[in-house]
């Protein structure tokens, strides 16, 4: 995102953003700062939108939801044009470096030829070997050799360069992998949203909120029939089926393996085991194809526990009940949603 206001302009919107942010208790970071300024400007209509909604909702903007908004509204091109530049670069240099590699080739063969023709110069037959001719082929072969240690050494700069680029590319994936988000689904991680669980819980529960648990059924069959990376494309689909199906201020999460949960906060139970059920029969609706034959393999199907929080009540306390209400639904024959009781 491009920020091309005045000074002037670019101070009177943040003298918009402060009071807001102070208002609405939005800790002061520079993620929060660049979420609001954008708000008071006005270029993101749809930030604002989904602001509004999540002020109405919790009368503040919660850390995973500011940090969902940023991604979602202000630097998705940024990290996709990033990671273009790296494929790029990572590209060129894996061309410079075979390019490297062939002239190294080319210039130790020219140099051999040149040692040949000069070794059958000096034992001519008929000894008449002039001078001039030899010592112009020794300096050419002398030079050449240089220019073969020179691009050798070329080759070796860009192999260190290649092994640094390889190293950063692993940290890179790695720090994903740290980081809050599920890297197979990109929905939040069940750490992040433990984290923001216990914050919504301690925080003013006047605030009626839900929360459903999700687990696909007979997965583990699902894998040993069709294979692991069948089963991770499923796990993919029903988390973008997931995100599609629940908009903010609802935050679906990967909470583990094959298991699935969504915070609602603003909803009553009512609308959260109906948007449960909406949910389930998309994934039921799910149908799997074999790539090569066109037949459909199989249908997916998931169990869903559903509960409202309950003032004073512990994180543990919440997960606990909707965990029951799962292990009901999938006691009673799956492919339901319970409502815990
Ligand atoms: P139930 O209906 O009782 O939930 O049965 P289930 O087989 O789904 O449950 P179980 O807990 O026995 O097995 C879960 C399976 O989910 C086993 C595991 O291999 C699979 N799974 C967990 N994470 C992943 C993943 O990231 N990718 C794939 N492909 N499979 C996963
Ligand atoms: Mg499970
Ligand atoms: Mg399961």
């Amino acid at each position: 995102m491009k920020f091309a206001e005045n000074n002037n302009q670019a101070a009177e919107y943040l003298r918009q953003a402060v009071p807001l942010m102070v208002k609405h208790n939005i800790p002061p970071n520079p993620l929060n700062y660049a979420l609001w300024y954008t708000y008071v400007s006005d270029r993101v209509p749809e930030l604002n939108v989904q602001l509004d909604k999540t002020l109405t909702t919790y009368g503040t903007c919660p850390t995973m939801l500011s940090e969902q908004l940023f991604r979602e509204h202000m630097i998705k091109d940024e990290i996709q044009g990033a990671e273009d530049i790296q494929a790029n670069l990572i590209g060129l240099i894996n061309n410079l470096h075979e390019h490297a590699g062939d002239v190294a080739k080319e210039s130790a063969s020219f140099s051999d030829v040149l040692e040949d023709s000069l070794d059958s110069l000096k034992k001519s037959e008929d000894g008449e070997t002039s001078l001039p001719v030899e010592s112009v082929i020794a300096a050419l072969s002398t030079h050449t050799k240089k220019m073969s240690e020179t691009t050798r050494l070329f080759q070796d700069r860009m192999d260190e360069a290649q092994a640094e680029i390889q190293s950063l590319k692993e940290e890179l994936n790695k720090s994903r992998q740290d980081a809050r988000v599920d890297p197979l689904t990109n929905l939040f991680n069940r750490r992040t949203f433990d984290a923001e669980l216990e914050m919504l819980t301690a925080g003013n529960q006047s605030i009626t909120s839900s929360f459903v648990l999700v687990d696909v059924d007979h997965f583990k069959r699902f894998n040993d029939t069709y294979g692991h990376l069948m089963g991770d494309k499923v796990l993919q689909y029903v988390g973008k089926l997931l995100k599609d199906s629940c908009p903010e201020p609802m935050i679906p999460v990967r909470y583990g393996g094959e298991e699935f949960a969504v915070l609602m906060p603003g909803s009553t139970q009512e609308t959260a085991s109906k948007l449960a059920e909406d949910i389930r029969a998309k994934i039921q609706a799910i149908r799997i194809k074999q790539k090569k034959s066109g037949e459909v393999i199989s249908s997916i199907t998931a169990s869903f526990g559903v509960s409202q929080l309950v003032p004073g009540e512990t994180p543990e306390k919440l997960i606990e009940r909707t965990d029951q209400a799962l292990y009901q639904a999938k006691e009673s024959g799956r492919n339901r949603v319970i409502v815990s009781s």
